[in-house]
């Protein structure tokens, strides 16, 4: 059982003084905090707060091979991820999660079409750590109303990832997983404008939550073929969308230029591109 301590929390200048300054979005109550489980610790010093337990959304940087290919570029991601599998409801050929047996053992669980590899649910088989700090997310995801998830969202990357924050320059919602519901979409679209100064990004194949939606200017979304809404997918509404391919001869067959490292997927032009099943 976790324990919370002193909370509020000052978005207008954390840690100069202690109360409440902004009314759009107020403050996580304490008794959320207490059902998380989550230990606090206030701001009572300027860049001194942290978040610990599990009441705080994970973020990660990016992978080795963005990385290092961005970089060169000035631009460095921040990423967000839920479950495989378990938040994906548009998923088709893709579908994957990790899943636990009676005795504990976590083996990899495939849909009845799946027809490629979800890396992303690989890698939460192989790695508790991803999996738990995945399911973390969408535990407290699922507890909250959009204004709630809103401010712990913020909050997380203030007190736990602010030089991450501080570096990035564009956002990926979703490594793993997908806008699950409404609430969690409209949280994002919050977010967009409480961080404005990044291109937020993100791949869907849950598109019934996207149509005739208006997109915030910095929200750049791609629609993934091999979903279970592939029907709805066309240029008016979905220009940008991403298939995944054996290889380049595929893709210069289908005539769609090839994305390596998300740059066809944050980038400013709206148009389809392939990505090659590795
Ligand atoms: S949508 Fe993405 S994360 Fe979800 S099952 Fe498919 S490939 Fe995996």
């Amino acid at each position: 059982m976790g324990l919370a301590l002193v909370y509020w929390y000052d978005r207008v200048s954390p840690g100069t003084s202690i109360g409440l300054h902004n009314p759009t979005h107020t403050y996580i109550p304490l008794r959320l905090l207490k059902s998380l489980g989550g230990i606090f610790i206030a701001p009572f010093f300027n860049g001194a707060m942290k978040l610990l337990g599990p009441a705080y959304l994970r973020f990660s940087p990016p992978n080795l091979k963005f990385k290092k290919t961005l970089a060169q570029q000035g631009l460095f991601i921040l990423n967000f991820s839920l479950p495989a599998g378990r938040a994906c409801p548009g998923a088709d050929k893709c579908w994957a999660m990790a899943a636990t047996d009676e005795n504990g053992k976590v083996e990899l669980k495939k849909g009845v079409d799946n027809e490629y590899v979800c890396y992303a649910a690989r890698g939460e088989v192989a790695y508790s750590n991803t999996r738990r700090a995945r399911a973390n997310n969408k535990a407290i995801i699922d507890g909250l109303s959009v204004s709630e998830i809103v401010d712990l969202t913020l909050l997380s990357l203030e007190a736990n990832y602010k030089s991450l924050l501080k570096k990035a320059n564009l956002m990926r919602w979703h490594v793993s997983g997908d806008f699950y519901c409404p609430k969690w979409r409209d949280a994002v679209f919050i977010l967009t404008q409480e961080l404005s100064q990044l291109t937020h990004y993100a791949y869907t194949k849950n598109l019934p939550l996207f149509l005739d939606i208006k997109k915030p200017s910095n929200f750049r979304l791609t629609v993934s073929w091999g979903g279970r809404f592939d029907s709805m997918i066309n240029e008016k509404d979905f220009p940008r969308q991403a298939k995944v391919v054996a290889d380049h001869d595929e893709a210069e067959r289908l005539k769609l230029p090839v994305d390596v490292n998300d740059q066809l997927a944050f980038g400013p032009i709206e148009q389809p591109f392939a990505l090659i099943n590795h």
